[in-house]
């Protein structure tokens, strides 16, 4: 096996045989020629016949990759008939008396000379253009056949570079990949891969003798397998499978709606721990974010992240969802989360010690520079809050004073906010115990599976021996759920799953059953689940 690297210009995985395009470019040989009135006419001739074909290309394209990207023989066109490209030939062929192919070759690879050398990537990327358009008309003057079909079967092209006119040309059924020596990200074959969406790379130094051998290509890290061994084509064949999956239902179930049969509706929401993580959440349809683990944003620095820039990362993740509901955990560290600067020593238990909502009401000032940031970023988005580990009535007032107390403040510095709804997470088996009484204080309920469960089965979901008997579907956790929505809707509060049972799909119906308002998942499960809800129906 051979992996070579090089750069990926379009994500994805390619597996199979390699198609090596040779363009078979043509020797110009310089020749004399006396009647140079002819030679410019043969020129202008060719010039006319490759607009003609370019033409036909700019069409063909249309269809097949949008007038966006067409437009790229359009202005081949133009450039055919650039007075400075134009008038270098033609002077080229009187002055030195040479024949039309030789003039055009040159002045095409003095113009991609320099084009190549500006300080502009942009422009650098033209001069394959100007190459294309001149080996075009070098080919009609030598009575060449436009380029056409490569394959009759499925293959990964590989050459050294890719003119938009041969990638256009190329019958799109038969290409699994694009593999490049030469070729920048944006040139327009990269534009063209992307469009077509089909996986691509340059900078890869193949050899020739390649041709034919099955290969690898992944578009994600750039590597170019040649010869793969057992087991990472068995690898890369399940990654495909997996993007396959996901493209499906990507195209069958983005923007439908999260309604079962028998028409229950459930919001499909997404969990996120950092403001990129938006795009996933975006790109995989969710309705909201159901769990922003806010902690993270005090992971990553070495001190108490200000109010500040607290606020920038919430009001950029409300408006990013451009209106969608972003519900935001307030701090939940200590146990696995462990926070240099916050100094919380060694605790024998920590799981069970002193850890999220614990902290927050004990030291009011981190908790209130986090509410205050929140309050701010919810005038920009439909944002609501959440706070973590409850397990009693008083802690909610405790809360809730505070909340008016930031208020207050706000009002006073005559800073805007919105309406935000206030929830609990469900994630001790006193708050599901006393759910009817929490439900009474709050406006909604998200279930924390992942702490409900270590802390009513007593097992550490930290200790890898306890794995095999840590049961999320352990009857206890399941009467548990359904206490919880049963007491919240009788008190009118809107009752989630935010822990990874929520994404388990075995399960959608039961929590459908169960009458369950909301699931957030991880981003990558929210079509699965759509899938799942849209199949279901909760009277059989
Ligand atoms: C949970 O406990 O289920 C939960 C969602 O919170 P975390 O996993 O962040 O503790
Ligand atoms: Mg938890």
């Amino acid at each position: 096996m051979e992996a070579l690297n090089g750069k990926s210009v379009f994500g994805g995985i390619a597996i199979g045989k390699i198609k090596i395009f040779d363009k078979g470019e043509s020797v110009v040989k310089r020749t004399r020629v006396e009647d140079i009135q002819a030679e410019i006419t043969r020129f202008e001739d060719a010039k006319e016949t490759a607009k003609e074909q370019l033409g036909a290309l700019y069409d063909k394209a249309l269809i097949e990759v949008g007038e966006v990207n067409a437009m790229i023989f359009e202005v081949h066109q133009m450039m055919l008939d650039d007075l400075d490209y134009v008038e270098a030939i033609r002077h080229m062929i009187e002055g030195q008396n040479v024949n039309a192919e030789f003039a055009v070759a040159t002045v095409g690879d003095n113009f991609a000379e320099m084009f190549a050398a500006m300080d502009d990537d942009y422009m650098k990327a033209r001069a394959a253009d100007v190459k294309d358009i001149s080996d075009r008309v070098v080919a009609i003057l030598q009575g060449k056949q436009d380029i056409g079909v490569l394959s009759d079967e499925p293959v990964i092209i590989v050459a050294d570079d890719l003119a938009p006119s041969e990638t256009v040309l190329i019958d799109k059924s038969m290409v699994l990949a694009f593999v490049t020596r030469h070729g920048s990200t944006n040139s327009h074959t990269a534009i063209l891969a992307r469009t077509m969406n089909i996986p691509a790379l340059i900078g890869i130094d193949y050899s020739d003798d390649m041709d034919g051998k099955q290969a690898i290509v992944n578009g994600y890290d750039g590597i170019f397998y040649v010869d793969p061994e057992a087991s990472v084509l068995k690898e890369f064949q399940e990654k495909q499978k997996d993007d396959l999956d996901k493209k499906r239902l990507l195209l069958e179930l983005k923007g439908k709606e999260d309604v079962t049969i028998d028409d229950k509706r459930i919001h499909l929401y997404a969990n996120i721990g950092s403001v990129a993580d938006v795009a996933a959440v975006l790109a995989n349809d969710a309705t909201g974010i159901g769990l922003f683990r806010s902690e993270f944003l005090y992971l990553g620095t070495k001190n108490y992240p200000t109010e500040d820039e607290q606020f920038a990362a919430y009001k950029t993740v409300a408006e990013n969802m451009g209106g969608k509901k972003v519900i935001i955990r307030t701090l939940d560290i200590g146990a696995d989360k462990q926070v240099d600067y916050f100094q919380l020593g060694k605790e024998d238990n920590p799981a069970m010690g002193y850890r999220a909502i614990r902290i927050c009401l004990n030291e009011p000032a981190i908790f209130k520079t986090q509410l205050r940031a929140i309050y701010r970023a919810s005038y920009y988005g439909n944002i609501s809050i959440m706070y973590p580990m409850i397990i009693s009535v008083n802690e909610v007032r405790q809360i809730k004073a505070i909340v008016e107390e930031v208020k207050d403040e706000l009002d006073a510095q005559k800073i805007p906010y919105g309406e935000v709804e206030q929830g609990i997470m469900i994630e001790t088996p006193a708050a599901v115990m006393i759910s009817d009484l929490l439900a009474k204080e709050v406006d909604f309920f998200s279930i924390g599976t992942n702490d409900l469960t270590q802390y009513t089965l007593a097992i550490d979901r930290q200790n890898p021996k306890l794995d095999s008997i840590y049961d999320s579907h352990h009857e206890a956790v399941l009467r548990m759920i359904r206490m919880v929505v049963e007491n919240g809707h009788k008190e009118n509060c809107w009752v989630g799953i935010c822990g990874e049972l929520g994404a388990d799909i075995s399960l959608t119906k039961t929590f459908l059953k169960m009458g369950l308002d909301e699931l957030s998942v991880s981003p990558s499960m929210v079509l699965k689940i759509r899938e799942v809800i849209r199949n279901t129906d909760t009277t059989k």
